[in-house]
């Protein structure tokens, strides 16, 4: 389907983009990989005035790690971000997480700040950064300021950037040593969104879980921490009883959306399936770290 008319505008440097943004405000949006931006044109559920297309602002793109952190260019496309050293070493769950987007194709074109600007709660990024309490860094006329995932997602694709700012870049904390990781979803087929999926982090110190961190994706309209689940799972051994009893309380207070994939009660038992096989994976994972 065409798309509908748009004035486009393609900046080179981040100023650009941001005076754009400025002029134009809720008239205007940006387009980064398009992989989720040129569908909603095409269907006519977004109608932009204006299209800032941000592909030609190089200084958007990259991974640099310092002091704990990794910290991802907006622009930077999934494929680079998941065969990235530097994500490999410092932030394995994101690692874990990338490949389970959609398809090579989809990858080779999307962005990790394209993504977590979209918000969409069924993606595997949202619930990842919500799992690690990333910090989105966007910057604006006003200037620059860091929000934390706990505040990004502040609904169904709804973020808290302002119209007059744009996502710059994505900070993850690196992991510590013993940390063991795990992507769990359930989708239809290959490459579709995850009907449900949690994102899970351990860190296991002499055998004990002294930091957990569990994220759902597809469960609300928002990724979803499960800290009931968390604080049960620290200062425990890793057993099939824990991780039982983590599932119960992690999907305890749930209500999953319904849709023609599947009702909000069988979510609920899948999500609950996942946690235990995610915590299964990544104590497995831990354990062989610290071998
Ligand atoms: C067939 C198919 C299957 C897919 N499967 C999955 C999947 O399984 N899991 C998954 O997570 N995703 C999936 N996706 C989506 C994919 O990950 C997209 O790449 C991603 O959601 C959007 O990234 P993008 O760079 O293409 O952004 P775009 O489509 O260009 O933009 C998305 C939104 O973010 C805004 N935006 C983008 N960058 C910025 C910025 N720097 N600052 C401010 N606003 C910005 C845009 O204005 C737009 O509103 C799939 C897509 C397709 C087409």
């Amino acid at each position: 389907m065409k798309l509908p008319p748009f004035v486009y505008e393609a900046p080179t440097t981040i100023a650009e983009a941001i005076d754009l943004l400025a002029e134009h405000l809720d008239e205007a949006s940006v387009l980064a990989g398009g992989q989720s931006l040129i569908p909603l044109l095409a269907l006519r559920l977004a109608r932009p005035a204006v299209l800032i297309d941000i592909n030609g602002i190089a200084e958007l793109s990259g991974v640099s790690a310092a002091n704990g952190w990794v910290a991802i260019g907006a622009m930077t496309r999934e494929y680079m971000a998941e065969e990235s050293g530097a994500v490999a070493d410092a932030v394995p769950l994101l690692a874990a997480a990338l490949p389970l987007i959609g398809h090579e194709a989809i990858r080779s074109r999307g962005t990790i700040g394209g993504s977590l600007a979209h918000a969409d709660p069924a993606a595997e990024l949202p619930a990842v950064a919500r799992a690690l309490d990333a910090g989105f860094v966007v910057r604006g006329p006003a200037g620059e300021r860091v929000i934390p995932a706990a505040q990004w997602f502040e609904g169904y694709l709804t973020t808290a950037r302002r119209p007059d700012e744009l996502l710059v870049e994505v900070r993850f904390p690196a992991a510590g040593r013993g940390t063991g990781v795990s992507f769990a979803e359930v989708a239809r087929r290959h490459g579709d969104f995850a009907m449900v999926g949690v994102a899970v982090s351990l860190l296991l110190s002499g055998g004990v879980i002294s930091d957990a961190r569990l994220a759902f994706a597809g469960v609300s309209d928002v990724p979803v921490r499960a800290t009931a689940a968390e604080d049960l799972l620290v200062g425990e051994r890793p057993s099939a009883d824990l991780f039982e009893e983590a599932a119960r309380r992690a999907t305890d207070g749930i209500d999953p959306p319904a849709d023609l994939h599947g009702s909000s009660d069988y979510r609920k038992t899948v999500a609950a399936a996942i946690v235990r096989r995610g915590l299964r994976a990544a104590a497995d994972n831990a354990a062989r770290g610290s071998d």
